[in-house]
């Protein structure tokens, strides 16, 4: 009974595989930084990984903070990249550096940290240099850039550091704007260059810029979305990439009209998703409502407890995908999915029969 109350997430590896293998082909020659905060948006760090590294292979993962970078580095083994971008503490510093990780830094009091926590381990940290192109997150402004830059190449010269990339983030508001951010961007990448480095990961790009404006694109593309086959909200499909997961759900109680399926709130699912259409063996049926651990369908003929309700998916059995359903509710496809908790059960696809993740 339990695993049938609970909720499934399915996650076809040869999907995912070949959306990897679809993006790597359109940001070519460009290099993919496959993106995996959120426990790689919420599919899990493991199951990606291993997907990413079926040949051709990606050479480059965005680990976000370093624990996560960590676990990248222990399944994907030390042939690859790992680039970790959000502030961590110096024990955390120290331990990304013992592994190899790259870290990002865009402000100079990290820099200044992760330069003490270098020369005291005895170690030469890789370094991605942010420069803040307008999006206001973190960053360095470009007044400040040419006084950073120089400290960034004295402690390179002194060994500590060494200046791998450059890289900063596109508001992706307008092209107008993205466009004045990536003549920044070069700008910031000439003074780092006139000051005696010379990284060769330059990266400001997500998913939507990589794919559509392939002029903003630097030697590297970060990509977490188009990976996982979540486009954009309010985007077009994208030619050759499909959602890699379905969300399923099992009728518990069919009665009057109404199916209750064992999924609701305390899963992760979004208690303003009434509304949606799902899809049930009948076709698709309005989710009525969404409670703590279950939710209410509108019933179909024929409907018996046992049967399974897709709440999103590739739309192969009729169900919306993941950013249909954000786009009710003003968020994006991988919000939806992040939002799922551990109560969802984790089941990956890989051809040969399934295995419980
Ligand atoms: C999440 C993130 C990305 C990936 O964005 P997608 O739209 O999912 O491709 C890239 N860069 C940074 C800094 C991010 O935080």
């Amino acid at each position: 009974m339990d695993e049938l109350r609970r909720p499934v997430l399915r996650i076809s590896r040869s999907q995912l595989v070949h959306n990897i293998a679809a993006v790597q082909k359109q940001l070519a020659p460009s290099a993919l930084m496959l993106v995996m905060k959120d426990d790689a948006y919420g599919h899990g760090v493991d199951t990606v990984v291993d997907a990413a590294l079926v040949q051709p292979g990606v050479a480059l993962f965005g680990g976000y903070d370093v624990d996560t970078s960590l676990q990248i580095r222990s399944r994907a083994g030390s042939g690859a990249r790992v680039f970790a971008w959000a502030i961590a503490r110096d024990e955390e510093i120290r331990r990304a550096l013992r592994e190899g990780i790259e870290l990002g830094v865009g402000t100079s009091s990290y820099l200044e940290r992760v330069i003490v926590v270098a020369a005291a381990e005895k170690q030469t940290a890789r370094v991605h240099l942010k420069i803040d192109t307008g999006l206001r997150r973190n960053g360095i402004r470009t007044e400040e850039w040419p006084d950073f830059v120089a400290r960034a190449v004295r402690a390179q010269f002194a060994g500590v550091l060494s200046i791998v990339g450059v890289w900063s983030h596109l508001a992706e508001a307008s092209d107008a704007e993205d466009d004045v951010s990536a003549s920044e961007f070069a700008q910031a990448v000439e003074i780092v260059r006139a000051a005696g480095a010379d990284p060769a990961s330059l990266h400001l790009t997500a998913s939507a810029a990589s794919w559509w404006r392939p002029e903003l694109r630097g030697t590297v593309c970060r990509v977490g979305a188009f990976c996982y086959g979540i486009r954009s909200a309010e985007g077009p499909e994208i030619p050759g990439i499909r959602p890699i997961a379905t969300l399923e759900s099992r009728v518990l109680a069919a009665e009057n009209d109404v199916a209750h399926i064992g999924i609701g709130a305390l899963h992760g699912l979004p208690s303003t998703l009434g509304g949606a259409p799902v899809a049930t063996l009948g076709g698709q049926r309005e989710l009525l409502r969404i409670d703590a651990v279950t939710s209410a369908v509108r019933g179909w003929e024929g409907m018996r407890v046992g049967d399974t309700v897709r709440i999103f998916g590739p739309g192969d059995h009729g169900e919306m995908d993941a950013t249909s359903l954000a786009e009710r509710n003003d968020t994006v496809g991988e919000e939806i999915l992040t939002r799922l908790t551990e109560r969802v059960r984790r089941v990956i696809e890989d051809g040969d029969g399934e295995r419980v993740g």
